[in-house]
């Protein structure tokens, strides 16, 4: 092995957390090559055009715009440089059996909402923000950045102390239940969990910082599209010298003396010092590495709780469609009933409750004039099949639900329309089961209780991305790649 600065790290994969790595360590002095077996960098926060649209292919919540500025000026640059936030007014609405809600981006007019429905909520929300705010601010500042190797990390006594503070061992869906009493409420403060996670009786009353998060830093929009953040990300490492090499499929390795001393892809064979596996965990470990190099085996993976998989359009229209906003939430059917077609009983839900994001609402870029820019987001079980039946069956439901809400029938206006689900995310990301959004944020999966960011058999290999720490999510990718390329650059210097 050469000196630092000559040292070669292939990073496997371009998504939030794998371009997060590259910079990372090409800021430290390394040689980096990105290598990314899709068409384009940026994983599942890439976008795709057709017929004159911009899609978004993944996250459509800019949330915690914090993580992003930090990031980018730890390299004197600022989110500014790249691209132009919006923060959007109302959040988010939501489409209720009887009625809909818009939810503000102040504060002041959330309480007077919640107040309004029950009567009380007003003043328990501005406490359950307090206390959601602490979880917020402990949780991003002390324990976010852990790389979680084990417990003993979180063993100093303040850190302790904060553990029991920000309510990791009690759950969400009783924490709630004891500041808000009305079922309305309850599903609009349980629905950050629900689509990024699992069942709130299963999640940390720690994730109640998601509310904070939601709630009090707002929902922001980066003009141009989300996809902007990965291109960002993208011109940042190349700017760094970073080579991102795409149509590049890793295919396995070469070994020595139980380090990783070359990645072969489909066509070539790179020399390495040290790798970064930002890909789905699963995939490299129980298909690109030999048995005895793998750290977990398949019935450790089979025990996992996977966030949910998602049925997906991407639908283009030739026509607006007043009565939506950005952000559209159709929670009209049970959210229970969902929950356990989700994770106690998986199968393709009866009465899915579903999520619309309509974002030439804010953005003209992203849609010809006078058509609506469309993704519609079912979450479902992950390890499910479907076929275009199904598919339809489904698209039929939403569009009826959107006809009653709106009064337009939006399938006469169908200028373009794609779906997507477990089988896209298996072929596109190598995706373990389908999976969306990576491991579920339960209890037992949390912290020094994921899948490990360093590989015991493998000196020179870390593990970045949805499945290991901090976990699911575009804030925490970014941070997951750091982390990554951080302990990586210790082990090689
Ligand atoms: C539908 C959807 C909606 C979401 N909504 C939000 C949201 O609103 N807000 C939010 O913050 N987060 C959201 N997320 C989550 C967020 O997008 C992900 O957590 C994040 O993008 C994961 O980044 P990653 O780097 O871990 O993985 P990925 O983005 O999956 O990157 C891994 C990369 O590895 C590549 N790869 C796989 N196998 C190989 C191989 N053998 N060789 C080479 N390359 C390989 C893949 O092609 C991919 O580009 C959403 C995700 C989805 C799918």
């Amino acid at each position: 092995m050469g000196n630092t600065t000559t040292k070669h790290i292939a990073v496997i994969g371009s998504g939030f957390s794998g371009l997060a790595a590259a910079c990372t360590l090409a800021q430290k002095g390394f040689k980096v090559t990105v290598l990314e077996k899709n068409e384009k960098a940026g994983g599942r926060g890439r976008s795709f055009s057709a017929e004159g649209f911009v899609f978004d292919m993944g996250p459509s919540w800019y949330w915690m715009p914090e993580v992003m500025e930090e990031f980018f000026q730890s390299f004197g640059k600022s989110t500014a440089d790249y691209y132009t936030l919006k923060r959007l007014d109302p959040g988010y609405r939501v489409f209720l059996k009887d009625e809909q809600l818009d939810v503000s981006a102040e504060m002041h007019k959330i309480q007077s909402l919640f107040e309004g429905i029950e009567p009380g909520a007003g003043k328990a929300l501005a406490k359950f923000m307090d206390e959601a705010k602490e979880k917020y601010t402990a949780g991003m500042g002390k324990f976010v950045r852990k790389p979680a190797h084990s417990f003993t990390e979180f063993a100093e006594l303040d850190l302790l102390k904060a553990l029991f503070k920000i309510q990791l061992f009690s759950d969400m869906r009783s924490h709630l239940r004891s500041h808000f009493k009305s079922p309305l409420l309850l599903q609009l403060l349980e629905f950050p969990v629900l689509f990024l996670g699992a069942k709130p009786s299963k999640t940390p009353a720690l994730y109640s910082l998601m509310n904070y998060a939601d709630l009090e830093l707002g929902t922001w929009y980066p003009m141009g599209g989300m996809a902007k953040v990965p291109e960002a990300m993208l011109e940042l490492a190349q700017s760094l010298g970073v080579q991102v090499i795409t149509n590049q499929n890793v295919t396995g390795f070469e070994f020595e003396d139980n380090e990783i001393s070359a990645v072969k892809t489909q066509n070539q064979t790179y020399i390495v010092d040290g790798v970064i596996a930002s890909a789905d965990y699963h995939h490299v470990e129980q298909t690109l590495l030999p048995k005895k190099y793998r750290q977990y085996d398949e019935a450790y993976w089979e025990k996992r709780t996977m966030s949910p998989s998602s049925l997906l359009f991407y639908v283009g229209l030739n026509e607006k469609v007043p009565g939506l906003e950005h952000h559209n939430l159709f929670f009209e059917n049970s959210f229970d009933v969902h929950a356990q077609e989700i994770y106690d009983h998986p199968q393709w839900p009866s009465n899915p409750l579903f999520y619309l994001c309509c974002p030439s609402k804010t953005d003209k870029t992203v849609a010809p004039e006078n058509g609506e820019n469309m993704f519609f987001l079912i979450p479902v079980a992950p390890g499910l099949q479907s076929t275009d039946e199904l598919r339809e069956h489904y698209w039929n439901l939403m569009c009826n639900a959107v006809q009653r809400r709106t009064g337009t029938d939006i399938r006469n206006h169908v200028v373009y329309k794609r779906s997507f689900a477990h089988e896209e995310f298996q072929s596109e990301y190598n995706s373990f089961k389908g999976n969306a959004y990576g491991l579920a944020n339960t209890l037992m999966q949390t912290a020094f209780l994921k899948p490990k960011m360093k590989s015991k058999q493998l000196k020179n290999l870390y593990y970045a991305g949805q499945l290991t720490v901090p976990g699911p999510g575009m804030p925490p990718g970014i941070i997951s790649g750091q982390l990554a390329a951080e302990e990586l650059s210790q082990q090689l210097n």
